[in-house]
């Protein structure tokens, strides 16, 4: 075992706090990792203070890790001690379902061991994330860093980035699309970006008349105010397909009817039940379709990556130090960040 060194929350109400705890020594296909930066996802927020009901405790979150190996096992042939790699939401998975066999490692038939909070498959122990100076992961779940690319703004394509790209892709989107954006968060601000390097021509839907500049200069062609009935009505039967990113409950139907015959609503961030209920005729009278994407694969979580790196696609980022993950969480809770907090993993060596 190697010694690590994290922040971690012991219950649902407790702060993030300076943790001891440790690193598994190294299986024959594990790569150990320096990690250099990691993305702060609202999921840890959710996670941690016990919203979905799955916490475990104690908890050191983040998977959008970035850092340096520093040794492999036996039997790793991809890494070596100096590449720089990536680790996102998924550490570990069944390895012989057909979604794993598919390179769907989300959809595992067995569920998934997430970086944080999960049991170890092998030996029990709950997983911990990237909220911390090191990490152990098998190869088949580590991902390169394109050259070239910038690490710390790259940090979030890891969760964010292919959240978004992932839904974009599998249906197919082109040039000649007519795309909607539900949300500019962390995840609405990558699903504008990559959205528009496939091709597609893209409306950005928020619910606040401050933000339209500021999506329009994230590279929205259109932005569409939400709450206006006038504009909602102005885009009906407009889109091919609309990338719903916000993570609270909302009234789908308006988004529904923005769409054209044959068009796809994707849900990437609510996991509640879809409340107002959502109108059987406005799928029915138009074949539209409702959907939902969770993460990406491994393999295509790489391509994300060499997609962004090819493109010049970064996620906009604010970093912090560790010491200012308490409050990073609170802004995030209000929605005060551009898009996505990053910690410099450097600052861990001066917490207590
Ligand atoms: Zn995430
Ligand atoms: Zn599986």
């Amino acid at each position: 075992m190697t010694n690590a060194k994290g922040y971690a929350a012991h219950s649902a109400e407790s702060p993030l706090e300076s943790y001891a705890f440790e690193r598994r020594e190294l299986r024959g296909d594990d790569v150990a990792i320096d990690i250099l930066y990691c993305g702060v996802c609202h999921s840890d927020l959710h996670f941690a203070r016990d919203d979905w009901g799955m916490a475990a405790y104690p908890v050191v979150p983040g998977h959008e890790i970035v850092g340096r190996v520093t040794a492999v096992g036996a039997e790793v042939s991809h890494y070596q001690e100096g590449d720089l790699v990536g680790v996102g939401c998924m550490v570990d998975s069944c390895r012989h379902c057909q979604a794993c066999d598919d390179g769907l490692e989300q959809y595992c038939a067995e569920g998934f061991t997430m970086t944080y909070g999960s049991e170890d498959r092998h030996d029990g122990t709950l997983t911990q994330g990237g909220y911390s100076d090191k990490v152990v992961v098998s190869e088949r779940f580590v991902l390169r860093m394109p050259e070239g690319i910038d690490l710390k703004s790259a940090a979030p394509l890891l969760c964010a980035g292919i959240t978004t790209y992932s839904p974009l892709k599998h249906y197919g989107v082109k040039p000649g699309h007519k795309v909607g954006v539900i949300g500019m968060g962390g995840l609405g601000h990558m699903g504008v970006k990559l959205a528009k390097a496939l091709g597609a021509e893209v409306t950005l839907f928020t619910r606040s008349q401050g933000k339209v500049d500021e999506a329009r200069s994230n590279g929205a062609d259109h932005v569409v105010v939400s709450t206006d009935d006038d504009q909602m009505a102005a885009v009906a039967e407009t889109f091919d397909f609309m990338l719903d990113t916000v993570p609270n409950q909302h009234d789908l139907n308006p988004y529904l009817q923005s769409l054209k015959y044959d068009g796809t609503h994707i849900l990437v961030g609510q996991l509640q039940p879809l409340e107002p209920a959502v109108m059987g005729a406005n799928l029915i009278f138009r074949r539209r379709v409702l959907a939902g994407s969770l993460i990406g694969g491994i393999p295509e979580t790489q391509e994300v990556l060499d997609f962004c790196a090819e493109k010049g696609i970064t996620c906009d980022v604010e970093m912090i130090d560790i010491q200012d993950i308490n409050q990073a969480w609170e802004r995030m809770q209000k929605g005060d960040v551009r898009y996505r907090f990053v910690i410099d993993m450097a600052s861990l060596k001066d917490a207590d």
